[in-house]
């Protein structure tokens, strides 16, 4: 027989941002998808409206884009399973339901929330699991006409057989086994209507056809549960691939839901937008996040989307949890900035320059990408790196200027003769002003380091700065002039 197209779906519940977790899912759906030459579909499990976010959907289709998973089916592309958002299938879930009821697969609970909530709280007494204790499951024609002529509004429960064990396989883990004893007759719908994740998730893998079910491995225990009700439907259930754990780079524990402080006090990112924010490069991401469960081969570290999707597989995944290192992260990043042509690097940074208040053109940014190129892990760097070059003025300690082995006197030679040098350069680019720079030092009897050290500071304000010739460069010459002259000015005034 062969194999059905493979159609994976990612099926986030917008209850609050787009999490690195939730990234790496929908980036192991994607690849597996592209892998096989099946589709990536997005569905929206938005029917907990207790728990849903607005602006949490804009969120996750802007991270998916960043990280350009673009998906085959869903919201904004539409699809032949649509619609997409589970909060616009009600009806079909309500049919559903009732099919099981009709069936005898699952029946109608009038219990009131005081009665659960008071059987909770008694089970915790006493130690035990909490779970619903079936009062409704066999409930007389009588009793149920009571309660209907009452206006008692019944949610829908799966009767849960009472024996026997419920298996699935699943394909990263093995065969998984649950005592169907443990498992309690779980609602299906709620009495506003609404379907419970179980419901709809299982209702809307069978309508779109999903083969596999790939998600986070906090659900495995809602699996045996949907076995049973695909039992209960009589369909057959998808294939599960069940993601490992993500853990802090500690190591210790889940990675954060949120923001988070790290050991040392530093900031943990975890959603999708801060890494974005932050200035890390959606290839860059995108590998690290693939590696998170996941390897290319033994050794490669660093690879394309286009290696990843050729050798993806389902079945490479790791059952071990996988640690979030975010200083693999940056260290990835720097890679990925430093492939960059640097016409790409200035266009990327020029949102990050704007952050800051440095607002350039083009070809400024192009000269502001090949300064700091090497230097930065991530886009959000690089102000800080030039940020002297666009200042109205710098400040600094003058005492900074004076080189070592020179005296004040020697500094302010230096600086002035700098200064006509400079001013008298035919063209201010940074091979001519090498050249003249050089042949300074040796006629004023100084190190090229001295000389450099001391316009260095004159003009960016600091004693490590990028590349001194290009700095100047991007200052210009009228500002490198005035900043020698206001230094020599400041050795005058400085006591001996
Ligand atoms: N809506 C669930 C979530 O938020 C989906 C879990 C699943 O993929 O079945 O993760």
């Amino acid at each position: 027989m062969s194999q059905p197209a493979v159609r994976v779906r990612y099926a986030p519940s917008p209850t609050g941002l787009f999490h690195v977790g939730g990234a790496r899912t929908a980036l192991y759906d994607w690849l597996f998808a592209r892998h096989t030459g099946g589709k990536f579909i997005l569905r929206i499990e938005d029917t907990d409206r207790s728990r849903y976010r607005p602006g949490a959907l804009e969120d996750l289709l802007a991270g998916l884009r960043w990280l350009q998973l673009d998906w085959d089916e869903g919201p904004e592309v539409g699809g032949p399973y649509g619609p997409y958002i589970q909060s616009e299938r009600l009806p079909l879930y309500q049919e559903f339901a009732n099919r099981l009821v009709a069936k005898g697969a699952a029946y109608r609970c009038y219990c009131p929330p005081e009665r659960l909530i008071a059987l909770r709280e008694q089970q915790a007494l006493r130690g035990e699991p909490p779970g619903y204790d079936r009062a409704c499951r066999d409930l007389t024609q009588r009793q149920i006409a009571d309660y209907e002529a009452k206006g008692v509004t019944p949610v829908i429960r799966l009767r849960v057989p009472t024996e026997g064990t419920t298996t699935f396989h699943d394909l990263i883990r093995g065969d998984i086994t649950v005592d169907n004893r443990s498992l309690d007759d779980l609602v299906l719908l709620k009495s506003d209507g609404y379907p419970t994740y179980h419901l709809a998730n299982v209702v809307d893998d069978h309508l779109m056809e999903i083969t596999h079910v790939t998600r986070g491995d906090e659900w495995i225990p809602s699996t045996p549960r949907h076995i049973l009700l695909y039992q209960a439907f009589g369909w057959d259930p998808p294939q599960f691939a069940h993601l490992p754990l993500i853990l802090s780079p500690t190591g210790k524990g889940k990675l954060s839901k949120r923001k988070a402080k790290g050991p040392g006090g530093e900031e943990y990112l975890v959603m999708v937008h801060e890494f974005r924010e932050a200035g890390y490069l959606p290839e860059a991401m995108f590998n690290f996040l693939a590696l998170l469960g996941w390897s290319l081969d033994e050794t490669t570290e660093i690879f394309t989307r286009e290696q990843a999707v050729a050798a993806f597989e389902l079945e490479r995944i790791s059952k071990a949890p996988a640690v979030f290192s975010y200083d693999k992260l940056k260290w990835m990043n720097g890679v990925y900035i430093r492939q960059l042509a640097p016409e790409v690097l200035a266009e990327r940074l020029q949102p990050f320059l704007a952050r800051s208040g440095i607002v350039v053109d083009q070809e400024t940014a192009l000269k502001v990408a090949r300064l700091v190129q090497e230097r930065i892990t991530t886009l959000a760097e690089a102000a800080a790196l030039v940020d002297f070059a666009f200042a109205d003025s710098i400040s600094y300690d003058p005492a900074l200027l004076i080189q070592k082995g020179m005296s004040r006197q020697d500094t302010m030679r230096a600086l002035e003769a700098s200064r006509h040098a400079l001013a008298e350069l035919p063209a201010f680019d940074e091979a001519s002003m090498e050249t003249a720079l050089r042949q300074l030092a040796q006629a004023l009897g100084l190190k090229a380091g001295q000389l450099f050290g001391a316009i260095r500071v004159a003009v960016t304000g600091r004693a490590v700065a990028p590349p001194l010739f290009g700095s100047l460069e991007l200052v210009g010459r009228e500002r490198v002039l005035a900043r020698l002259r206001r230094a020599e000015e400041l050795l005058v005034a400085e006591p001996a």
